[in-house]
């Protein structure tokens, strides 16, 4: 199938009125991710920074328009970098971390967008805070008057059977109600980012209203 039958497809699973689909674009190539575009995609979900420096300005010559969202692990190292040109980082899981994005988006003049990534399923592999630090890390990040914290988003564990990522997803969900209930400063917490091309119907159906797929839309990345 093509790039945009792919999107047509996924889109005829979730409603798009509610979750916007990010496609992750990562080790695509510019042309895959312009033909998405042209397609109806209006953000692009890249997991490092280095990959999104390269294709920035391509895109940009392309004369396309779309958010970026920076999905994968952000080293402090290359926050100087990721900042300017990231709408939403979806993987802040450390306060030091925060720290830096706000230092360098006051540089910037600009309020940084950004998620709490959570692990969920407390895997040793996985970055994210846990569950249990998420609120405390989300009120010292909510001091932060360059951050707008607006939302949580996680990586569920490999599943042969999405379904049994069920819980995972349902936890998040209830941690997203938490968070938006405390009504802190700097915050708009709107975004639920979870669900990927293996997952993401369940996500969904568990009040995910961000979903992140590359391999549905693009076929498998060749690394
Ligand atoms: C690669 C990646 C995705 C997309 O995974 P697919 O299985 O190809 O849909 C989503 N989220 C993150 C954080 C990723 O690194």
């Amino acid at each position: 199938m093509s790039i945009a039958q792919n999107i047509s497809e996924i889109k005829s699973k979730i409603d798009i009125n509610k979750v916007k689909l990010v496609a992750v674009t990562k080790n695509h190539s510019v042309p895959a991710m312009v033909e998405a575009i042209a397609a109806g995609i209006t953000a692009v979900g890249e997991n490092r920074v280095q990959e999104m420096m390269a294709k920035h300005p391509e895109i940009q010559a392309a004369g396309k328009l779309v958010e970026w969202h920076l999905i994968g692990h952000l080293q402090t190292n290359k926050v100087r970098q990721a900042v300017p040109l990231a709408d939403l980082i979806h993987s802040v899981d450390s306060e030091h971390l925060a720290v830096e994005i706000d230092k360098t988006a006051g540089k910037c003049n600009k309020r940084q967008d950004i998620l709490l990534q959570v692990n969920v399923a407390d895997e040793d592999s996985k970055f994210g805070v846990e569950l249990g630090q998420a609120l405390p890390l989300a009120k010292q990040i909510s001091q932060l008057a360059h951050i707008r914290l607006c939302g949580l988003m996680t990586i569920a564990p490999y599943a042969d059977d999405p379904e049994t990522l069920r819980p995972v997803f349902r936890e998040l969900h209830t941690l997203f109600g938490e968070l938006k209930a405390l009504n802190l400063a700097n915050t708009d917490i709107k975004w639920l980012s979870m669900g990927m091309t293996n997952d993401y119907q369940v996500a969904v159906e568990e009040g995910a209203n961000l979903v992140r797929i590359g391999t549905g839309i693009f076929g498998s990345r060749k690394y």
